[in-house]
């Protein structure tokens, strides 16, 4: 059987004269049994939960426990709102990305999209749009079915997960997702939207999940606001037209075989990039976690980390 395809999600939808996010709505009425008011009001609530887990982390209240994340979303609004913006509608989506992941370090309420690690980007994006350029409630929700198809094809072709194939993974495939939601609700066609998805997915290829202590803090925060970025920028391109060589299944398949080759180390277990600086092992020392593995910390001091630190593999 052949596996999912974007390039033919797009076809289907250029087929009907859709946007992904109908098509993808049409077929979860299909697939559930339920009508397709049930299952639209079924992602308006989900929409919902976003939106309060964003002015949840943007009123400043949502601190984690181990005092690393809390605060910044709220600051990158405020400078935002006080004209200190390298651009509105970037800031505006950062800020909004780190309030959910904020709030999901805080072990508060969010929506898993498509990890709870890279939470932060799809509503960040979606909601900046509403917000700066007043797309319509109505157009956010039916755009996260495409995103929610984008993120099907990744998962079945690749990983969404940061422990099997690195931050690429879990934010790349989080600015894809929003990359292709973004396109849509700004007028772009299916096809543009899966162009937005090549550019996310390549701009962020190769990303490592290195998060310190292994908690989804730091630099898990940074890397939603980085990947709500990614996507604006992606759908960018998307909508100008540019067209990526490499068909995007096949930089789906990339990020994949990428995601397979990294060691260890760079997959969610704490034991390099970030978190084996001197700090982050500093860091995660005072808050009573596992250090990594001896060969781990022989890599971080110039002894060969590209073989010491893949624990093993
Ligand atoms: S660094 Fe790892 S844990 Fe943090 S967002 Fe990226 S994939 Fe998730």
């Amino acid at each position: 059987m052949n596996p999912p395809s974007l390039s033919r999600l797009v076809a289907e939808a250029e087929g009907q004269g859709v946007g992904l996010g109908r098509l993808m709505l049409e077929r979860e009425a299909a697939e559930s049994g339920l009508d397709v008011e049930r299952v639209r009001r079924r992602m308006a609530e989900m929409l919902e939960v976003m939106a309060q887990s964003v002015a949840e982390g943007l009123s400043g209240r949502a601190r984690s426990e181990s005092g690393l994340v809390g605060g910044d979303a709220r600051r990158v609004e405020e400078a935002r709102r006080a004209g200190r913006a390298v651009d509105d509608l970037v800031a505006a989506a950062a800020a909004r990305a780190m309030a959910v992941s904020e709030v999901n370090a805080a072990m508060g309420r969010i929506v898993a999209a498509p990890t709870a690690g890279a939470a932060g980007i799809l509503p960040g994006v979606l909601l900046a749009l509403e917000e700066v350029r007043g797309v319509a409630r109505h157009r956010t929700v039916e755009a996260m079915f495409g995103a929610a198809g984008v993120g099907d094809v990744i998962a079945a072709r690749a990983s969404l997960s940061g422990a099997e194939g690195g931050c690429q993974a879990e934010t790349g495939s989080a600015a894809a997702m929003a990359a292709a939601a973004a396109v849509e609700v700004l007028g772009g066609t299916p096809a543009q939207a899966a162009q937005a998805v090549a550019f996310a997915l390549q701009n962020l290829l190769g990303l490592v999940c290195d998060p310190i202590g292994g908690l989804v803090e730091v630099p898990c925060l940074g890397r939603n606001a980085g990947g709500a970025a990614a996507a604006l920028l992606a759908a960018q391109l998307g909508l100008a037209g540019v067209v990526h060589p490499v068909p995007v299944d096949e930089i789906i398949d990339a990020m994949g075989a990428v995601g397979r080759a990294m060691p260890a180390s760079l997959r969610e277990t704490g034991w390099g990039g970030i978190a084996l600086t001197p700090t982050g092992r500093a860091v995660a020392a005072r808050l009573g976690l596992a250090p990594p593995p001896e060969a781990a910390q022989a890599g971080a001091e110039g002894e060969g980390e590209g073989d010491g630190a893949d624990g093993g593999e």
